[in-house]
Protein backbone atom coordinates (compact mmCIF):
# COMPACT_ATOMS: atom_id res chain seq x y z
CA UNK A 1 0.00 0.00 0.00
CA UNK A 2 1.14 3.63 -0.66
CA UNK A 3 0.31 6.40 1.18
CA UNK A 4 0.86 10.55 1.35
CA UNK A 5 1.85 12.38 3.97
CA UNK A 6 1.56 16.23 4.22
CA UNK A 7 3.57 18.09 6.83
CA UNK A 8 2.24 21.56 8.24
CA UNK A 9 5.03 22.85 10.31
CA UNK A 10 3.05 25.80 12.05
CA UNK A 11 1.31 25.80 15.61
CA UNK A 12 -0.22 28.66 17.28
CA UNK A 13 2.13 28.52 20.20
CA UNK A 14 5.25 25.61 20.71
CA UNK A 15 4.66 23.62 23.69
CA UNK A 16 6.65 23.70 26.29
CA UNK A 17 7.57 19.64 25.74
CA UNK A 18 7.88 20.22 22.02
CA UNK A 19 10.81 19.15 20.04
CA UNK A 20 9.78 18.63 16.54
CA UNK A 21 10.58 21.07 14.27
CA UNK A 22 7.97 23.71 13.94
CA UNK A 23 7.08 27.17 14.08
CA UNK A 24 5.22 29.21 15.73
CA UNK A 25 1.77 30.49 13.65
CA UNK A 26 3.39 33.06 10.49
CA UNK A 27 0.80 33.82 8.26
CA UNK A 28 3.18 36.00 6.32
CA UNK A 29 4.96 32.88 5.05
CA UNK A 30 1.63 30.64 4.48
CA UNK A 31 1.70 31.55 0.69
CA UNK A 32 5.28 30.73 -0.11
CA UNK A 33 5.10 27.52 2.23
CA UNK A 34 2.24 25.95 0.43
CA UNK A 35 3.85 26.84 -2.89
CA UNK A 36 6.88 25.24 -2.03
CA UNK A 37 4.90 22.15 -0.46
CA UNK A 38 3.16 21.82 -4.10
CA UNK A 39 6.98 22.37 -5.91
CA UNK A 40 8.09 19.34 -3.93
CA UNK A 41 4.91 17.58 -4.50
CA UNK A 42 5.73 18.20 -8.36
CA UNK A 43 9.48 17.14 -8.19
CA UNK A 44 8.25 13.88 -6.75
CA UNK A 45 5.69 13.34 -9.07
CA UNK A 46 8.06 13.76 -11.93
CA UNK A 47 10.71 11.69 -10.87
CA UNK A 48 7.92 8.91 -10.16
CA UNK A 49 5.65 9.18 -12.43
CA UNK A 50 1.97 7.78 -11.66
CA UNK A 51 3.56 6.86 -8.41
CA UNK A 52 1.34 9.87 -6.27
CA UNK A 53 -2.13 8.05 -8.36
CA UNK A 54 -1.55 4.78 -6.90
CA UNK A 55 -1.91 6.68 -3.08
CA UNK A 56 -4.97 5.50 -0.79
CA UNK A 57 -4.65 7.45 2.36
CA UNK A 58 -3.85 10.83 3.21
CA UNK A 59 -2.86 12.21 5.99
CA UNK A 60 -1.65 15.64 7.11
CA UNK A 61 0.36 16.15 10.22
CA UNK A 62 2.33 18.34 11.23
CA UNK A 63 2.59 20.87 13.61
CA UNK A 64 -1.23 22.16 13.60
CA UNK A 65 -2.44 21.60 9.78
CA UNK A 66 -5.88 22.94 11.23
CA UNK A 67 -4.10 26.81 11.55
CA UNK A 68 -3.83 27.03 7.99
CA UNK A 69 -6.58 28.98 6.58
CA UNK A 70 -8.96 27.14 3.74
CA UNK A 71 -7.68 28.81 0.67
CA UNK A 72 -4.12 27.03 1.22
CA UNK A 73 -5.73 23.89 2.40
CA UNK A 74 -7.46 24.07 -1.17
CA UNK A 75 -4.54 24.98 -3.04
CA UNK A 76 -2.65 21.68 -1.81
CA UNK A 77 -5.79 19.83 -2.78
CA UNK A 78 -6.15 20.68 -5.99
CA UNK A 79 -1.71 20.54 -6.86
CA UNK A 80 -2.49 16.47 -5.38
CA UNK A 81 -5.42 16.82 -7.83
CA UNK A 82 -3.09 17.59 -11.24
CA UNK A 83 -0.68 14.93 -10.36
CA UNK A 84 -2.86 11.90 -10.35
CA UNK A 85 -4.39 12.16 -6.71
CA UNK A 86 -7.74 11.65 -6.80
CA UNK A 87 -8.79 12.70 -3.01
CA UNK A 88 -12.44 11.31 -3.70
CA UNK A 89 -11.60 7.98 -3.91
CA UNK A 90 -9.00 7.64 -1.13
CA UNK A 91 -10.00 5.21 1.78
CA UNK A 92 -8.66 7.73 4.90
CA UNK A 93 -7.96 11.45 4.53
CA UNK A 94 -6.30 12.21 8.34
CA UNK A 95 -6.08 15.40 9.08
CA UNK A 96 -4.73 16.66 12.79
CA UNK A 97 -6.70 19.46 14.84
CA UNK A 98 -6.11 21.31 18.06
CA UNK A 99 -8.65 22.70 20.05
CA UNK A 100 -8.03 26.18 19.71
CA UNK A 101 -8.19 26.18 15.89
CA UNK A 102 -11.29 23.85 15.70
CA UNK A 103 -14.33 25.78 14.54
CA UNK A 104 -17.50 25.50 12.50
CA UNK A 105 -15.42 26.77 9.86
CA UNK A 106 -12.11 25.06 10.02
CA UNK A 107 -14.45 21.61 10.01
CA UNK A 108 -16.52 22.23 7.09
CA UNK A 109 -13.50 23.51 5.47
CA UNK A 110 -11.76 20.32 5.84
CA UNK A 111 -14.54 17.98 5.35
CA UNK A 112 -15.60 20.02 2.04
CA UNK A 113 -12.31 18.87 0.55
CA UNK A 114 -13.01 15.67 1.40
CA UNK A 115 -10.87 15.14 5.00
CA UNK A 116 -12.62 12.05 7.11
CA UNK A 117 -10.81 11.40 9.83
CA UNK A 118 -9.81 14.06 12.41
CA UNK A 119 -7.01 13.50 15.25
CA UNK A 120 -7.80 16.37 18.14
CA UNK A 121 -4.46 17.38 19.95
CA UNK A 122 -6.46 17.05 23.63
CA UNK A 123 -3.71 15.93 25.99
CA UNK A 124 -5.45 16.14 29.31
CA UNK A 125 -8.47 18.00 30.89
CA UNK A 126 -7.06 19.10 33.84
CA UNK A 127 -6.21 22.71 33.40
CA UNK A 128 -2.93 22.83 35.75
CA UNK A 129 -1.43 20.36 33.80
CA UNK A 130 -2.54 21.94 30.24
CA UNK A 131 -0.58 25.47 31.44
CA UNK A 132 2.18 23.17 33.02
CA UNK A 133 3.25 21.59 29.69
CA UNK A 134 2.74 24.56 27.81
CA UNK A 135 -0.47 23.64 25.78
CA UNK A 136 -1.95 27.04 23.92
CA UNK A 137 -5.46 25.83 24.86
CA UNK A 138 -8.02 25.74 27.79
CA UNK A 139 -10.19 22.28 29.10
CA UNK A 140 -13.33 23.92 27.82
CA UNK A 141 -11.49 24.61 24.11
CA UNK A 142 -10.52 21.20 24.48
CA UNK A 143 -14.47 19.64 25.22
CA UNK A 144 -16.11 22.19 22.89
CA UNK A 145 -14.14 20.77 20.01
CA UNK A 146 -14.65 17.00 21.39
CA UNK A 147 -18.19 17.81 20.87
CA UNK A 148 -18.29 19.90 17.61
CA UNK A 149 -16.09 17.10 15.93
CA UNK A 150 -18.19 14.26 16.94
CA UNK A 151 -21.39 15.63 16.23
CA UNK A 152 -20.66 15.56 12.69
CA UNK A 153 -22.22 12.42 10.98
CA UNK A 154 -19.58 10.01 9.46
CA UNK A 155 -16.47 11.86 10.48
CA UNK A 156 -13.96 9.29 12.47
CA UNK A 157 -12.73 11.25 15.38
CA UNK A 158 -9.64 10.29 16.83
CA UNK A 159 -8.62 12.18 20.36
CA UNK A 160 -4.82 12.17 21.82
CA UNK A 161 -3.85 12.38 25.55
CA UNK A 162 -0.73 12.47 27.55
CA UNK A 163 0.77 10.66 30.20
CA UNK A 164 3.48 10.99 33.18
CA UNK A 165 3.31 14.62 32.93
CA UNK A 166 5.29 16.30 35.65
CA UNK A 167 2.62 15.90 38.79
CA UNK A 168 0.29 14.52 37.08
CA UNK A 169 -1.50 11.86 39.57
CA UNK A 170 -2.37 8.07 38.41
CA UNK A 171 -6.29 8.99 39.40
CA UNK A 172 -5.60 11.57 37.61
CA UNK A 173 -4.88 10.30 34.49
CA UNK A 174 -7.32 7.59 34.49
CA UNK A 175 -10.20 10.11 35.54
CA UNK A 176 -9.23 11.44 31.89
CA UNK A 177 -9.54 8.11 30.13
CA UNK A 178 -12.63 7.51 31.86
CA UNK A 179 -14.28 11.33 30.81
CA UNK A 180 -12.96 10.71 27.12
CA UNK A 181 -14.39 7.38 26.81
CA UNK A 182 -17.80 8.57 27.66
CA UNK A 183 -17.95 10.67 24.84
CA UNK A 184 -18.66 8.84 21.17
CA UNK A 185 -15.43 8.33 19.70
CA UNK A 186 -14.45 5.71 17.86
CA UNK A 187 -10.34 5.76 18.25
CA UNK A 188 -8.24 7.17 21.19
CA UNK A 189 -4.60 7.44 21.21
CA UNK A 190 -2.55 8.11 24.42
CA UNK A 191 1.13 8.88 24.93
CA UNK A 192 3.53 8.67 27.77
CA UNK A 193 5.88 12.16 27.75
CA UNK A 194 8.85 11.86 26.32
CA UNK A 195 10.70 14.77 27.96
CA UNK A 196 13.69 15.97 25.10
CA UNK A 197 16.15 17.52 26.89
CA UNK A 198 16.29 20.17 24.23
CA UNK A 199 12.65 21.61 25.23
CA UNK A 200 11.57 23.77 27.90
CA UNK A 201 9.93 21.03 29.72
CA UNK A 202 13.50 19.65 29.57
CA UNK A 203 15.55 22.21 30.94
CA UNK A 204 13.11 22.45 33.50
CA UNK A 205 13.43 18.74 34.72
CA UNK A 206 17.26 18.87 33.71
CA UNK A 207 17.70 22.01 36.48
CA UNK A 208 15.37 19.98 39.03
CA UNK A 209 12.20 22.40 39.25
CA UNK A 210 10.16 19.52 37.68
CA UNK A 211 10.15 15.69 37.62
CA UNK A 212 8.56 12.98 35.93
CA UNK A 213 7.80 9.91 38.23
CA UNK A 214 8.38 7.11 36.42
CA UNK A 215 6.56 4.40 38.82
CA UNK A 216 3.24 6.12 37.72
CA UNK A 217 3.65 4.96 34.27
CA UNK A 218 2.73 1.23 34.26
CA UNK A 219 -0.25 2.27 36.55
CA UNK A 220 -0.89 4.60 34.30
CA UNK A 221 -0.66 2.73 30.91
CA UNK A 222 -2.41 -0.49 32.31
CA UNK A 223 -4.91 0.98 33.92
CA UNK A 224 -5.74 3.30 30.45
CA UNK A 225 -5.88 0.06 28.74
CA UNK A 226 -8.45 -1.18 30.43
CA UNK A 227 -10.30 1.05 31.09
CA UNK A 228 -10.45 2.07 26.88
CA UNK A 229 -11.35 -1.94 26.58
CA UNK A 230 -14.05 -1.84 28.97
CA UNK A 231 -15.76 0.47 26.55
CA UNK A 232 -15.07 -1.12 23.64
CA UNK A 233 -12.17 0.49 22.05
CA UNK A 234 -9.19 -2.31 22.23
CA UNK A 235 -5.97 -1.76 21.66
CA UNK A 236 -4.31 -2.01 18.56
CA UNK A 237 -0.98 -0.65 18.71
CA UNK A 238 1.01 0.02 21.59
CA UNK A 239 -0.68 3.37 22.37
CA UNK A 240 -3.59 3.50 19.65
CA UNK A 241 -7.18 1.91 20.75
CA UNK A 242 -10.32 1.82 18.35
CA UNK A 243 -13.70 0.09 17.75
CA UNK A 244 -13.03 -2.33 15.24
CA UNK A 245 -13.15 -1.13 12.24
CA UNK A 246 -11.62 2.27 13.05
CA UNK A 247 -8.24 1.37 13.25
CA UNK A 248 -6.08 4.19 11.21
CA UNK A 249 -5.25 2.60 7.61
CA UNK A 250 -2.57 5.31 7.34
CA UNK A 251 -1.02 4.51 10.66
CA UNK A 252 -1.07 0.79 9.93
CA UNK A 253 0.70 1.06 6.78
CA UNK A 254 4.33 2.91 8.63
CA UNK A 255 3.43 -0.04 11.03
CA UNK A 256 3.26 -2.89 8.47
CA UNK A 257 6.72 -1.19 6.51
CA UNK A 258 4.34 0.10 3.41
CA UNK A 259 5.76 2.51 1.49
CA UNK A 260 5.12 6.13 1.52
CA UNK A 261 5.67 9.78 0.33
CA UNK A 262 6.16 12.85 2.62
CA UNK A 263 6.20 16.58 2.32
CA UNK A 264 7.36 19.27 3.90
CA UNK A 265 9.88 20.25 5.65
CA UNK A 266 11.56 17.01 7.31
CA UNK A 267 9.19 14.69 5.61
CA UNK A 268 10.01 11.38 5.68
CA UNK A 269 9.73 8.89 2.67
CA UNK A 270 9.97 5.47 1.89
CA UNK A 271 9.78 4.57 -1.80
CA UNK A 272 11.56 1.52 -3.51
CA UNK A 273 13.04 0.45 0.08
CA UNK A 274 14.67 4.04 0.56
CA UNK A 275 13.87 5.90 3.34
CA UNK A 276 15.13 9.37 3.22
CA UNK A 277 14.48 12.40 4.75
CA UNK A 278 14.07 15.78 3.32
CA UNK A 279 15.50 18.78 5.51
CA UNK A 280 14.41 19.63 8.50
CA UNK A 281 15.27 23.31 8.91
CA UNK A 282 12.72 25.57 6.82
CA UNK A 283 15.07 27.23 5.21
CA UNK A 284 17.44 24.66 3.86
CA UNK A 285 13.84 22.33 2.59
CA UNK A 286 13.08 25.91 0.95
CA UNK A 287 16.59 25.53 -0.96
CA UNK A 288 15.94 21.94 -1.40
CA UNK A 289 12.72 22.36 -3.40
CA UNK A 290 14.55 25.27 -5.19
CA UNK A 291 17.01 23.66 -6.32
CA UNK A 292 14.62 20.56 -7.47
CA UNK A 293 14.63 18.43 -4.58
CA UNK A 294 17.92 16.55 -5.41
CA UNK A 295 18.63 13.75 -3.74
CA UNK A 296 22.17 14.91 -2.51
CA UNK A 297 20.42 17.19 -0.33
CA UNK A 298 18.87 14.37 1.48
CA UNK A 299 19.49 12.02 4.52
CA UNK A 300 18.90 8.30 3.11
CA UNK A 301 19.09 5.38 4.58
CA UNK A 302 19.49 2.14 2.26
CA UNK A 303 18.22 -1.09 4.18
CA UNK A 304 19.97 -3.81 4.37
CA UNK A 305 19.34 -7.14 5.74
CA UNK A 306 19.86 -6.20 9.58
CA UNK A 307 18.14 -3.14 9.19
CA UNK A 308 14.79 -4.71 7.64
CA UNK A 309 14.53 -7.06 10.45
CA UNK A 310 15.41 -4.68 13.31
CA UNK A 311 12.68 -2.12 11.89
CA UNK A 312 10.16 -5.48 11.28
CA UNK A 313 10.38 -6.63 14.68
CA UNK A 314 9.96 -2.64 16.32
CA UNK A 315 6.86 -2.22 14.29
CA UNK A 316 5.75 -5.72 14.30
CA UNK A 317 5.67 -6.19 18.64
CA UNK A 318 4.26 -2.64 19.00
CA UNK A 319 1.25 -4.06 17.31
CA UNK A 320 -1.82 -6.72 19.35
CA UNK A 321 -1.20 -8.78 15.78
CA UNK A 322 2.74 -9.34 16.91
CA UNK A 323 5.43 -10.62 15.13
CA UNK A 324 4.94 -13.87 12.44
CA UNK A 325 8.25 -15.63 12.06
CA UNK A 326 7.40 -16.55 8.26
CA UNK A 327 7.58 -12.39 8.28
CA UNK A 328 11.13 -12.76 9.14
CA UNK A 329 11.94 -16.02 7.27
CA UNK A 330 10.18 -14.05 4.08
CA UNK A 331 13.42 -11.41 4.49
CA UNK A 332 15.99 -14.15 4.60
CA UNK A 333 16.01 -15.19 8.53
CA UNK A 334 16.64 -19.03 8.21
CA UNK A 335 15.55 -21.39 10.73
CA UNK A 336 13.42 -17.98 12.76
CA UNK A 337 11.55 -19.24 15.36
CA UNK A 338 14.41 -21.85 16.29
CA UNK A 339 17.07 -19.29 16.90
CA UNK A 340 14.44 -17.45 19.52
CA UNK A 341 13.29 -19.81 20.77
CA UNK A 342 15.49 -19.46 24.24
CA UNK A 343 14.47 -15.66 24.33
CA UNK A 344 10.93 -16.20 23.59
CA UNK A 345 10.59 -18.86 26.63
CA UNK A 346 12.04 -16.52 29.03
CA UNK A 347 9.89 -13.45 27.83
CA UNK A 348 6.68 -16.65 28.01
CA UNK A 349 7.82 -17.80 31.56
CA UNK A 350 7.12 -13.69 32.68
CA UNK A 351 4.03 -13.82 30.74
CA UNK A 352 5.05 -11.14 29.18
CA UNK A 353 4.59 -12.67 25.48
CA UNK A 354 2.47 -15.09 24.61
CA UNK A 355 2.72 -17.73 21.25
CA UNK A 356 0.03 -18.78 19.26
CA UNK A 357 0.96 -20.87 15.89
CA UNK A 358 3.89 -18.78 13.65
CA UNK A 359 3.89 -15.88 15.76
CA UNK A 360 4.36 -13.87 19.08
CA UNK A 361 2.70 -11.06 20.87
CA UNK A 362 2.55 -9.18 23.73
CA UNK A 363 1.04 -9.38 26.70
CA UNK A 364 0.33 -8.28 30.03
CA UNK A 365 2.89 -6.17 31.28
CA UNK A 366 4.66 -7.22 28.25
CA UNK A 367 3.63 -3.82 27.04
CA UNK A 368 5.90 -2.17 29.28
CA UNK A 369 8.72 -4.28 29.19
CA UNK A 370 8.39 -3.64 25.16
CA UNK A 371 11.73 -2.55 24.24
CA UNK A 372 13.66 -4.70 26.27
CA UNK A 373 12.03 -7.68 24.33
CA UNK A 374 12.29 -6.35 21.04
CA UNK A 375 16.20 -5.80 22.07
CA UNK A 376 16.47 -8.84 23.43
CA UNK A 377 15.29 -10.22 20.11
CA UNK A 378 17.34 -7.91 18.10
CA UNK A 379 20.38 -9.14 19.94
CA UNK A 380 19.14 -13.27 18.65
CA UNK A 381 19.23 -11.66 14.50
CA UNK A 382 22.32 -9.94 15.14
CA UNK A 383 25.03 -10.57 12.85
CA UNK A 384 23.77 -13.58 11.88
CA UNK A 385 25.97 -14.99 8.17
S1 LIG B 1 0.91 21.21 19.10
FE1 LIG B 1 2.18 19.39 18.84
S2 LIG B 1 3.63 19.92 17.20
FE2 LIG B 1 2.71 21.85 17.95
S3 LIG B 1 4.12 22.61 19.48
FE3 LIG B 1 2.57 21.41 20.56
S4 LIG B 1 3.46 19.34 20.67
FE4 LIG B 1 4.63 20.48 19.13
Amino acid sequence: MFCVYLHIPFCQKICDYCDFRVMPVQPRIYKEFVSFLCKQIVCFERKNPGLLATAQTLYLGGGTPSVLPAEYLREIFECLASVGVNVHKLTEISMEFNPESTNEASVEAALELGVNRISLGLQTFDAELLKLVGRSHSVEAGIRALNLLTSRRGLQVNADLMFDLPTQKVQGFLDDVDRLSDFPLNHVSFYGLNVSPRSRLGHRVSRGELTIDEDVYEPMYLGGVEILERKGLKRYEVSNFAREGFESVHNQNYWNCGEYAGFGPGAHSFVGGVRYYAPEIYPRWRDYVSAGCPSEMLEVDVLNRESKIMELLWLSLRQSRGLSFADLEAIGVRDAEKLARPCVDKWIGKNFVVKSDDSIRLSGRGWIFMDDIVTDLSNVYSNLE
